[in-house]
């Protein structure tokens, strides 16, 4: 792959798509505290609407007023706030289209970065429709079905589709989270848009860190020094929310390691920065069969011997 021209001339770029899981208000501002202080400007992912009844996750909403003075202080100071669903359930299609207004009131009319929580019914082209051919029916088989015609999103007429309206408003969708921090090495072709799934814009991919412990395995000195080395960017897939912040404190190891991260000479923008800048570097990238079928077999390789998202 040809060495990318960062800008400013940094030598490579980090962000990350923080989901918001079982995130709360007192956690969040320990962990943007210091993203801020150490200069990394990053995407927060949030829920617009409150849980109407009983959630599956524990999370800040935009639905409580402070979080939501928090959210729009962060866009202020440079993050970018990402969509991860409409909440933290499952949303017929007048809920997202209510979420996604709310959405553009709170933080403008822009297009978004997203990531799809887990456990959204709503998700589009999402569960086994990730995969093609015969990596479905392994993907299947290994999930035991549990994600087998699971999500709607995108079938039309049913009370849960919105992928048009994603179509209008998502520009960055997040896909296949690999093992490597070199997020770019494992997915070169980012943003990409795949005409088999047409109402998504592009795609992206990330690095897997779902959790403090993930983190600090990928975040290590070696792999660090490894992307700084290639020249590649990493879009960090996490959770802020799990397990970072001990008795109001941050992880020591996580915050050494963000640390050393900053004084190096990468570009640390949001998501939809790094992206944008990708996507204009030649003219927009469309997946071919044989580049799907690469990055899917890697991916479906990756989650079996190891459990990515
Ligand atoms: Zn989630």
């Amino acid at each position: 792959m040809e060495p990318i021209a960062w800008p400013d001339g940094k030598r490579f770029a980090f962000t990350v798509f923080d989901d918001p899981d079982g995130q709360s208000l007192s956690t969040g501002h320990v962990v943007y505290g210091l993203l801020r202080d150490l200069g990394l400007r990053t995407t927060k992912g949030v829920w617009t609407l409150p849980a109407a009844d009983v959630p599956s996750e524990y999370g800040i909403t935009c639905g409580e007023p402070a979080a939501l003075a928090w959210f729009q202080e962060l866009q202020k100071a440079g993050f970018e706030i990402g969509y991860h669903n409409a909440t933290l359930r499952t949303s017929p299609r007048e809920d997202t289209e209510l979420a996604l207004r709310r959405f553009a009131e709170f933080f403008g009319d822009q297009p978004i970065t997203m990531a799809q929580h887990y456990d959204c019914d709503e998700n589009v082209y999402w569960g086994d429709e990730r995969l093609t051919g015969w990596r479905r029916g392994v993907y299947n088989l290994a999930t035991r079905f549990a994600n087998h015609h699971k999500f709607k999103g995108s079938t039309e007429g049913h009370p849960y589709y919105w992928a048009d309206l994603c179509h209008t408003r998502v520009q960055y969708l997040r896909n296949f989270v690999f093992g490597d921090i070199n997020t770019l090495k494992s997915c070169p072709m980012m943003p990409y848009h795949d005409p088999r799934t047409p109402l998504v814009r592009f795609w992206y991919a990330s690095s897997g860190g779902a959790n403090v412990t993930a983190a600090r395995r990928l975040l290590h000195e070696a792999n660090q020094d490894r992307l700084e080395a290639e020249g590649g960017a990493c879009i960090l897939y996490t959770h802020f929310g799990h397990g970072y912040v001990e008795g109001g404190a941050m992880d020591r190891r996580v915050r050494d390691l963000l640390g050393r991260l900053s004084r190096k000479n990468g570009w640390f923008a949001p998501v939809a920065t790094l992206l944008t800048f990708l996507r204009n570097r030649g003219s927009p990238h469309r997946l071919t069969d044989a580049e799907r079928r690469a990055l899917e077999w890697k991916w479906l390789r990756e989650k079996l011997t190891s459990g990515t998202a």
